[in-house]
Formats: structure tokens, sequence, C-alpha cells
């Protein structure tokens, strides 16, 4: 495991986790051993961004170029932020959010299709308890292998999937997994309202049937 400077970051400090030697591509083929590392990385660059001044670490993955990403190796990135940026601070009452279908369930850990979800098969991985500081959590590295275990699910239904995953590090943290199945348009970004091609309740149901 490597944590390394972002050539091209996008905000002052972005730094990119390489997550094994080994050329995988996505996070649904990691163990969960290499994610518990993977979250313990996250959590020493957290500790050092908060203590340089940057309180806020958006941790997010980008897999496929649908996605965003433009590497091929399974990554993730830490951007350190001065602030909390605007899609955590509205999210506010987060226990609306975990209003969906279960598709598995462990370690304290839930893994949800939202029934506000966006997009085709979007999951939520959440305590199922509220906990603040996803960081120092003991649950992080099982939230990873939860979004792995997501990854996979997605991946029986759809194979090429692109994906994005991040974590929001509110009064409830979570981890957002978003597939990329079809391409955000005029309705998407321009009036906020994301065309759902599959109901939660069917993506839920799929999901749960899927092999992990
Ligand atoms: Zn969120």
């Amino acid at each position: 495991m490597r944590v390394v400077p972002n050539l091209y970051p996008a905000v002052e400090r972005q730094e990119v986790v390489v997550h094994t030697p080994e050329h995988l591509r996505s996070i649904a083929e990691l163990s969960d051993e290499q994610l518990g590392l993977v979250a313990e990385a996250w959590r020493l660059r957290a500790s050092a961004a908060r203590e340089e001044g940057f309180p806020y670490v958006q941790a997010l993955v980008n897999e496929g170029r649908a996605a965003g990403s433009s590497l091929p190796h399974t990554h993730s990135q830490l951007a350190w932020l001065r602030e909390v940026p605007p899609v955590p601070a509205a999210e506010g009452s987060f226990s609306e959010l975990l209003d969906g279908e279960v598709v598995a369930e462990r370690d304290g850990l839930v893994l949800l299709s939202p029934h506000a979800g966006r997009l085709a098969y979007e999951m939520l991985i959440a305590p199922a308890r509220p906990e603040s500081d996803a960081f120092e959590s003991a649950l992080l590295a099982s939230a990873l292998a939860l979004a792995a275990e997501g990854a996979r699910r997605l991946r029986a239904l759809e194979p090429n999937a692109a994906l994005n995953v991040w974590l929001h590090d509110v009064d409830w943290w979570h981890l957002e997994l978003v597939p990329r199945l079809s391409v955000l348009a005029g309705l998407e970004l321009g009036a906020g309202i994301y065309v759902n091609t599959v109901a939660p309740e069917e993506a839920g149901a799929r999901l749960r049937d899927a092999t992990a």
C-alpha cells in the first residue's frame, strides 16, 4: 500500500491511496485484509490532514472511465478540505437516507438500496446505529468490505459498471456507492432531477439475489 500526492490535484491537497501492488482493477477484487489496510491508510492520512488544518477529508473511489477514473489500478483518493463541502453539509437529517431496502447486514453495518436513490443500483453502507467520526471508527474497515461486496453484487448484474464510492463523514457517517450506468444530462445536472431506471425496491431485490 502506498499513499502519494495526486500529480493533478483538483484541490489544495489531494492524495492517491494505491491499494495494492497486485494489478487489480476494483475494490471488488480486494480481500477484507487489504481493505483493512485501506481503512488504516485513510485513518492515518485523515489524522495528518486534521493536524495540518484540514478538518474534513473527502475519501472517494472512482472506478471506470464513466466514473472519472483515468487509472485502471485500484486506488482511492483523499481530498483535504478546509470545511465540510456542500453535499454532506446539506444532508442534515441522515435518518431519511437510511430508508431503503436491506441488501445485506453484518458486523453492525447495513448495506441498503435507498428509496431516495438517484441512479440505478445506488447503494448506501452505514453503521446500523448513529456514529460520528468515520476515520476513527472501528467499523470503517468492515464498511469498506461491505462496499466491496456491493461492488461484487453490482458486477454480477452489470459486469462492466463504472462506479463511484465516497465517504460522508457526518453525524451518522456512511459510504455511498453510485454505479455510473447512465450519463448525467440536463435534467439531472440542470434541475437536480435524477432519472432512476430501476426502482429501488427492484434494485434491492436483484442485489440481494446477486452473487457476492
Ligand atoms: Zn451521504
